[in-house]
């Protein structure tokens, strides 16, 4: 190796990193393999160099020549001209920015090669900064890569170090033959199309990063080349493994078992209840006590769209629970949220629970000292067999006779570390509890597969009958009087209006500001009309910053029906359930997210009455909606299902985005796009659990190369 290639030195810990050690090691680029793995962007072809005269205009080529002449030109804007001679034609490069150095190398009369997009035109040839280098040497023989990097990490660096790390690193294959064999990526196309051996990682990575010039730059820039499929391949398998061995690991735990019985509280919460659970509800609710009957932690995640009936289902898993002897906890992510499930699941469970003695508990942030005390003492005592809350659930100081069961609504508002937390509060008996998490936003299939394979899920696909579908209009708020109107119309026939204003992020005030101002205009505006009790229709207002009290009052007011029109931030984004509500209004829809409109609108239609979704949106000076903004309203205009809306979602956010929490610890894939890598992750999650099983070794060793320090994300 000549002394350019060598790779910067071993650190010793002494030593202090030059910058762009820093920077390599910021990029997770700290093992040989890691290096290695590091794969080029995209490709500059160096190995040829292009006559001018043989040249198109707009293409990007290298050419060389002698330097004719090398000039300072001082016009309205300083530049440097230089003049290369290559004997067929000549060709101008201009720099707008330059450094001395540059006059030095492109001094008259020195042999230069220079790349860059030729430009044509009136003074003939020109490039616009071109990258040039004394000429001299062999051209290479590969297309020369370039990595992705960062401030401080020059790509020439960056090449020799990732040209020592693929040479110091260990590529022997991790994954057995007979998986390689049958991968469809590899399989089907060995060399040239040819049944030739599938690539070796060795093989694969040696070409990525120095492809022959004859190979087809498309098939490395749609990474649909047999390489690329091999490295698709390992890095996805790496994910299945990790996923699927955390699930092995947490199976080797134990849960207090909570076997059903045939007459018990779930049978009597089942024929009280106003309505019979429909199919889908049933099925979940099998599921879920299925799991819960295992002396191993359940691990579930519940999704249903918005108004699919949740609840219920999680009410009947409490009374699973309870009637097994243990405590059951259910967390929600706000107050609001929390105060209408602990409301509703009193009404349910109250009368069955008296009885036996027992009853429902509740604990928010904002509880008096004297209350909550109360509270705890229920919570240790055991007394309180439910204990409904927001966050405070899992205070330290919360304790629980026996916790055996907790469902934590709306999931992914929660971070890892509270789930954790939540799972802690059994760590003294040596048991954990089982775990149920609900969401309205359905994981899309290929995400469920990847990210969340670690998860069981349950879906509830059916609403329950009797619900009409809600028609989304999208208004442009040139027409604010009009919607006004039909605002009047809907509160004239008794039925209830939400109105929703966005949170601007960079200023609450403004916010506030916002919301306020409405909730004035909407009260001007429906002068007039009465409550259904007689009093002048009334037209609340509901934002974050009240205090809780203030809520609860607004909040009672619109449940009971006695507030026609609720002006509101997002705090009612999720879980608020008032049937009556027909029309939902959201003002600077083009500022939300889809999930978030969809969980907006998702709070009308829950009754029999025909309702409406009017997404208002303004636009900006120009009068011009983003793309994707006008993407995800015509999405909302175009179907309520929650599963196409979340796959629009992953479409126009990419997984980055979606997987909020979640993603914070989880090792994002880097290479494989779920999109089109559909095959390689089916793959590999067949192949998973068969390596797992019959080559742990080479599992292990697996995950280490591609995930390093990274796998144990999963613990919660
Ligand atoms: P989500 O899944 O969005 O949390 P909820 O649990 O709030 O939905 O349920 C929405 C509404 O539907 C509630 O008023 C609930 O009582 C009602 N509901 C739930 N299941 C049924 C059913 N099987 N039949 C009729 N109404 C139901
Ligand atoms: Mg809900």
């Amino acid at each position: 190796m000549s002394d350019a290639l060598s790779a910067p030195p071993p650190v010793a810990a002494s030593k202090p990193l030059s910058a762009p050690q820093k920077a390599l090691r910021k990029l997770g680029l700290v093992r040989a393999i890691d290096l290695a793995l590091h794969l080029p962007l995209r490709y500059e072809d160096e190995t040829r160099i292009v006559r001018l005269r043989e040249a198109r205009e707009g293409e990007e080529v290298q050419i060389e020549g002698i330097v004719t002449s090398c000039e300072l030109s001082l016009g309205p804007r300083r530049q440097l001209l230089v003049v290369l001679d290559d004997g067929s034609e000549r060709c101008t490069l201009r720099f707008f920015s330059f450094y001395p150095s540059h006059q030095k190398t492109l001094a008259v009369g020195e042999r230069i090669r220079a790349r860059g997009e030729l430009r044509g035109g009136f003074l003939g040839w020109t490039m616009m900064h071109p990258t040039f280098r004394v000429a001299g040497g062999e051209l290479p023989d590969a297309l020369t890569p370039v990595y992705p990097t960062s401030a401080g990490l020059p790509q020439a660096y960056l090449r020799r170090a990732v040209l020592s790390g693929l040479e110091r690193a260990d590529l022997g294959d991790t994954i057995p033959p007979e998986a390689i064999a049958d991968c469809p990526g590899l399989r089907l196309r060995g060399r040239n199309g040819s049944a030739q051996p599938p690539w070796t990682l060795r093989e694969a990575l040696h070409f990525l990063h120095h492809p022959r010039p004859d190979t087809s730059l498309a098939a490395l820039e749609d990474r649909s080349h047999p390489a690329w499929q091999r490295l698709k391949a390992e890095e996805l398998l790496a994910q299945q493994l990790s996923q699927q061995r955390a699930k092995q690991e947490r199976d080797r735990l134990r849960a207090p078992a909570l076997p059903r019985r045939p007459d018990g509280l779930d049978q009597q919460l089942l024929a009280v209840l106003p309505f019979g659970l429909t199919g889908a509800q049933s099925r979940v609710v099998d599921e879920i006590a299925a799991d819960l009957a295992r002396p191993v932690p359940m691990h579930r995640l519940l999704q249903g769209d918005v108004g699919s009936g949740k609840t219920v289902v999680a009410a009947l898993a409490a009374t699973v629970a309870i009637d097994a002897g243990w405590q059951c906890a259910l967390m929600a992510p706000t107050e609001i949220l929390a105060e209408q499930h602990f409301s509703k699941l009193v009404g349910w469970l109250e009368p069955l629970l008296a009885p036996l003695g027992k009853g429902v508990a509740w604990l928010t942030g904002s509880q008096k000292k004297k209350e909550r005390a109360a509270m705890l003492a229920r919570i240790a005592s055991g007394e309180a067999a439910l204990v409904v809350g927001t966050h405070a659930v899992i205070q330290e100081q919360v304790q629980f006779q026996n916790l055996a069961l907790a469902v934590i609504d709306e999931q992914h508002r929660f971070g890892v570390a509270q789930r954790l937390a939540l799972r802690e509060k059994m760590r003294d008996a040596g048991l954990e509890p089982h775990l149920l998490m609900m969401s309205a936003t359905p994981i899309p299939r290929t995400l469920a597969m990847s990210y969340y394979a670690d998860l069981d899920v349950s879906t509830i696909d059916e609403l329950p009958p009797g619900r009409s579908p809600i028609v989304t209009k999208v208004v442009s708020d040139s027409r604010r009087d009009e919607v006004i109107g039909r605002i009047r119309a809907q509160v004239a026939q008794g039925r209830q209006v939400y109105w929703v204003c966005p949170l601007i992020e960079e200023s609450e005030a403004l916010d506030l500001g916002n919301a306020t101002a409405t909730h004035l205009e909407l009260s001007a505006a429906m002068e007039g009309l009465c409550s259904a009790d007689g009093q002048p229709l009334r037209v609340g207002l509901l934002h974050s910053r009240m205090p809780p009290a203030e809520k609860k009052a607004v909040m009672a007011l619109f449940s009971a029906g006695l507030m026609g029109v609720l002006v509101s931030t997002t705090v009612i984004e999720v879980g608020v359930d008032v049937p009556n509500a027909s029309l939902m209004v959201i003002e600077h829809a083009e500022r939300f997210g889809l999930s978030q409109l969809h969980q907006l609108r998702g709070r009308v239609g829950r009754g029999a009455a025909a309702s409406a979704c009017l997404l208002l949106y303004s636009t900006n000076e120009s009068g011009r909606l983003s793309e994707t903004a006008r993407e995800r309203l015509r999405a909302m205009a175009e179907t309520t299902d929650g599963f196409e809306i979340a796959r629009r979602d992953l479409e126009i956010r990419g997984p980055g985005e979606f997987l909020g929490a979640r993603q914070s610890g989880a090792a994002m894939l880097r290479f494989a796009d779920l999109a089109t890598d559909i095959h390689l992750l089916e793959w590999a999650r067949a192949w998973a659990p068969v390596m797992l099983e019959r080559w742990p070794r080479l599992a292990q060793q697996h995950v280490d190369r591609w995930l390093g320090g990274k796998s144990d994300y999963l613990k919660a």
